[in-house]
This record gives C-alpha cells, structure tokens and sequence, in this order.
C-alpha cells in the first residue's frame, strides 16, 4: 500500500482506519451476506445504519432536540437553492454576507428567487483576505433570514465569531469546516455542508435545521428539496445515498473515540500553528489573509512569483504530496489539512517549504 499525504480541499483525505475498517466489509457487511452499496435501503441492516447516524451526528455536534438533522443530496449547491426556497416568504428578503466564492454562488442562487435580496456585507475588493467585521453588516432587520459562509474554502479565511442577526435566523455553510472544531448550534437556524470535506465521500449535504423553521416553501419547490418533507420522510423520500451514510456514521464514531470536537480542534489548531509560524517567519512565502482570521482548514499561500508556484506544485507532488496547487481563481497554494490530515503530513510539508526556500531563496 502506498497513500500520499492529500492535501485536497474536496473531495478530501478520510481516516485511514475508517477506509480499511469499510473496506474489511465490502462484500459482506456486519453477517448480511452483501455490501452497503448493494442493500435496500429499506432494510433492517440500513435501517440501524442511518438511525445510528443521526444519533452520532446530534451527539458529536451537540444538536439540540428542537433542531431536525436531514440528509439531502445534490451538495452543499443544491442547499444554495433549497434555503431560498424554504426560507423565503412572501417578502423574498435575504442578506447575504459575502466573504468569498461559494457564499457569492450562494446569493446568486438566492436572486433567482426572493425579491429583496441584499449583501449584508463584503469584502470583495480586499480581495476576500478577512472576513466582515459585526460593525461592517448592515442587516435588514425584515429579512428572511442572514447567510453566511462559515470557512471560505477557496481563499482560506474564516468566521471567528457568530453574527448577531438580531432575532433574524442565521444560515450557516459550513461545508469545509463542520466537525473541526465545537460549535454552538443554538446560534443558528440551519446549518448546512456538502459532506466530501470532513465527513464522508461526496453525494450528500447535512442539514441542521431549526424545526421552526420547516416552514412551507414557496409555490413550484421540488419535493426532493422540501425540508419539511425530508423531515416527515426522516430523510427517505427517496433512496438516499446509502454508501456516504455508512461511510458518515464509520466517521463520527471515529471522531467520537478520539475525544469529540474538542479534540479535534485541538488536533486542528496544532497542524495549522506548524503552518502558519513557519509563514509567519520567512518573507519567501506571503500569507495573505489577516492573521485573526485564518482558517484551520484551508491554508493558502503563495511565493514571489507564478513560476516559483508552479515549481513548487511539481516539486511537491514528486515529494508524496497532492493538491497543494491553489485554486484556478487565485493561483498560488493551497493546503486543505482537514480531520483526517495527520500532524505527520503538515510536518512534511513544513520540512518541503524549508527545503524549498533553501533551494529557490
Ligand atoms: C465545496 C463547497 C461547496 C460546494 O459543495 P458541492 O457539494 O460541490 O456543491 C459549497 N460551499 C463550501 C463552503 C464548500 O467548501
């Protein structure tokens, strides 16, 4: 065997004993004769996988009993949609907060249903290199509801603190950062995230939402993405994606042996400490977000020039490492340490950049 340290922003590393401990029942999966993937997922079998699920999701993230955990596919994108079409009443009022790509993908989204839908706040022309301080919001105390992108996977920053919306619900995408660390759902009325960073094999979204907030979406809504019809159907309107549960709940219980959030954020801010003092000390690399601001999740940072990048991206991936080059729309690097990145893979990385700035400096 030989595994790489991948340094994917998503689809993303998953534990090594949770892929051999999938792979150990493959073909015949806990005495039923079959895999996962082959099951009904109206079975007895699939039946206590996905009960079981649920109850490691509500456990592990400390989900409150007034709030619904569904799972929906088409992604976090489809949530994009899902949230304007469930939220929305018949004022169609929503701010956006926008702190980089998806939650801007998420606005456009909103705008092809709500009438009044506004951004709340921006920091577009800084390059997206912080996130919008509370005194910078400028909330519309009528709206809907307030989104958000919790971690901007794509340019490295994150939420060091929950908005007050004023009474407003907040949404939450906290696709690349769920499960890395605590969080206090009580703040929020959904939370949501594509699975394929932190939780499972893409194919899937979590939803956490508010039950109050399973509301009757707006006229022409597809019942595939009707919260409250997912919730009454305990997320099996139709046959859900029953490999990237199994996989989902072989994950949480593998957070859960290891102590938890509080663990793995411990375990986060470690890794991401090696990366960051080491930017910090060299004038070789440039990091460019505010320091407050830096995501536990998504490192990026880039040298003097874009053939220095390119160099490193080929030299890295010579070097056991995959994915360190930064996304298409802001170049330079980019090194997704989720979860299941080991302390040993951000210690090698480390080594190559100073190995790197020796020879390139
Ligand atoms: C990856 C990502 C998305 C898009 O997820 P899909 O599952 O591909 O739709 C949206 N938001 C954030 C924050 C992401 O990291």
């Amino acid at each position: 065997m030989s595994r790489i340290y991948n340094f994917s922003a998503g689809p993303s590393m998953l534990p090594l004993e949770v892929l051999e401990k999938a792979g150990a029942g493959i073909t015949d999966y806990a005495g039923s004769g079959m895999s996962v993937m082959e099951m009904s997922h109206r079975s007895k079998v699939f039946d206590e996988i996905i009960v079981n699920t649920k109850a490691l999701f509500r456990e592990v993230l400390g989900i409150p009993e007034d709030y619904d955990v569904l799972f929906m596919q088409g992604g976090a994108t489809a949530q994009f949609a899902a949230v304007a079409m469930n939220l929305l009443s018949g004022k169609g009022a929503a701010d956006y907060v926008i702190s980089g790509n998806f939650s801007n993908n998420a606005y456009k989204e909103a705008l092809l249903f709500g009438k009044d839908i506004r951004v709340a706040g921006t920091t577009k022309d800084e390059n997206f290199t912080r996130i919008p301080r509370q005194d910078e919001l400028t909330l519309n105390p009528g709206a809907d509801y307030v989104h958000i992108c919790e971690n901007n996977t794509i340019y490295g920053t994150k939420w060091q603190y929950v908005p007050d919306t004023g009474g407003v619900p907040l949404v939450a995408d906290m696709s690349s950062c769920i499960l890395s660390e605590p969080v206090d759902v009580s703040k929020y009325g959904i939370i949501y995230a594509g699975v394929q960073k932190n939780i499972a094999p893409a194919g899937m979204a979590l939803v956490v939402i508010r039950k109050d907030l399973l509301r009757d979406p707006i006229p022409g809504t597809p019942t595939i993405l009707n919260y409250k019809t997912t919730a009454e159907k305990d997320s099996m309107y139709n046959t859900p994606p029953c490999w990237t549960i199994f996989i989902s709940m072989l994950v949480l219980e593998w957070i859960k042996d290891l102590g938890g959030l509080p663990e793995m954020q411990r375990r986060n801010r470690e890794k991401a400490a090696l990366l960051y003092d080491y930017l910090d000390s060299t004038d070789f690399y440039v990091a460019p977000n505010l320091p407050a601001d830096r995501s536990l999740m998504n490192v990026t940072f880039r040298t003097q020039s874009e053939e220095l990048d390119a160099k490193f991206a080929k030299e890295s991936a010579a070097d056991g490492m995959s994915n360190l080059k930064g996304h298409r729309s802001v170049g330079g690097m980019r090194a997704s340490i989720y979860n299941a990145m080991p302390k040993e893979g951000v210690e090698h990385l480390v080594a190559f950049m100073k190995e790197f700035e020796k020879n390139n400096g």
